[in-house]
């Protein structure tokens, strides 16, 4: 692993940028009846054209196409603004930057570039919708927000063990992503803790780079396919270890060892290693949309052709519909292309200026 994977905590470095409060935030709950941007609440617009749901790569990439082209976005960011790269430390994948980036500082300077276009953003989770008529509505923290057209960035949350060593050695050799943190292993002895597709399948990925991959899980039985389990049984470099819960992550500064239970004969035991992936699965964050939009039988949205939705005017983005891909290149792509069609539809409606098109 490298040293600076191991050094300090994700920050926002140079950028001053507070993600901890509301940049607009709003308190009472919306009467405008009017059309888009004409209501407020006295601390920032609570109606608009488009309203970007959720502020990680594609929720922020679509805010800043949207505010280019005049839409003048309202991006309800969420109560973790900036997304999934706030949890790691170094990002060398994104292109533009040949030294690689801190993710807290990646998700800054999006954000610093969606405001200079002029979004709104505000921190806040959204708890409800109704898309059955348009303006579209939205409720968050007591503020009824209502747009055109919507963009529903949301993403998917990486499951966690719940450890405080956990929460406290991430971006410190603790990870959720292989394709993302598997480089800075190279050459190390590493964990992966879970027992489906995704552990298998992170692991079989990670012996590209690791001397030794364990994998740990708490059961003897696997939900993963019995191809994958047998390949990794093969594998020289995989040792599996069932029955074992991880009860601790051993280090300070940066990942040593697991501290493990035997389920069914209470034994404890260390393992050194150097890092530890947790590859127990993703939550995609859609419960306020599931009485609206589709979703498929992992629980994520199901988009038609590229972006849209089955709501006219509600268009998807991002990890909240991706399972395959999972990047942040990709999820930014995804808003870029969200608010491309966005605004075509928007103009299509005669909402949006004509002009507005050519303003990407
Ligand atoms: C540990 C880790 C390391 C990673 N490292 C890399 C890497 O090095 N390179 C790389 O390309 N990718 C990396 N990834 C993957 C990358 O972070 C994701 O693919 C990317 O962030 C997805 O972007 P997104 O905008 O779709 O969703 P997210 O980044 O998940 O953002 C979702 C946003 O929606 C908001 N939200 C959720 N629910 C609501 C709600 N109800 N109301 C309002 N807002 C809501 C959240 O607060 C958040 O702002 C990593 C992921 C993890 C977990």
């Amino acid at each position: 692993m490298r040293d600076d994977k191991n050094g300090a905590a994700p920050a926002f470095g140079g950028l001053a940028i507070d993600f901890s409060g509301d940049t607009g935030a709003t308190t009472a709950v919306a009467t405008a009846t009017g059309g888009p941007s004409t209501a407020t609440t006295g601390a920032g617009r609570v109606e608009t054209k488009l309203v970007v749901v959720g502020s990680g790569p594609a929720g922020l990439t679509a805010a800043i196409y949207a505010a280019r082209s005049n839409l003048e976005p309202i991006v309800l960011a969420g109560s973790a603004p900036g997304g999934q790269l706030m949890l790691t430390s170094d990002v060398e994948n994104f292109p533009g930057f040949a030294d690689g980036i801190q993710g807290p500082d990646l998700m800054a300077a999006m954000r610093v570039q969606a405001e200079r276009f002029g979004s709104q953003l505000i921190d806040v989770d959204i708890e409800r919708v109704d898309f059955s008529s348009r303006p579209f509505r939205i409720w968050a923290r007591g503020t009824e927000y209502r747009a055109q057209s919507v963009i529903v960035a949301t993403g998917a949350s990486a499951l966690w063990l719940g450890l405080d060593s956990e929460t406290r050695l991430r971006g410190r050799g603790v990870s959720a992503c292989a394709t993302c943190d598997g480089f800075f292993f190279r050459d190390r002895e590493i964990a992966v803790v879970g027992g489906g597709d995704t552990a298998f399948e992170e692991a079989t990925y990670l012996t590209r780079f690791a001397t030794k991959v364990h994998l740990l899980h708490r059961r003897d039985t696997f939900r993963a396919s019995k191809i994958m389990v047998d390949r990794a049984i093969k594998h020289p470099k995989i040792e599996i270890h069932p029955n074992l819960a991880v009860e601790e992550i051993l280090g300070d500064a940066k990942v040593e060892g697991v501290r493990l239970r035997d389920v069914k004969t209470g034994a404890e035991s260390r393992l050194p290693v150097d890092g530890v992936f947790i590859a127990i699965g993703y939550e995609p964050n859609t419960a306020a949309f599931r009485d609206w939009l589709e979703v498929d039988e992992k629980g994520y949205l199901v988009v038609h052709d590229e972006t849209g939705s089955k709501v006219d005017g509600v268009f998807i983005a991002g990890d909240v519909h991706d399972h395959r891909y999972r990047q942040a290149v990709t999820a930014a792509a995804d808003g870029c292309k969200a608010a491309i069609d966005a605004e075509r539809w928007l103009e299509s409606q005669g909402i949006a200026e004509a002009a507005t098109a050519t303003a990407w």
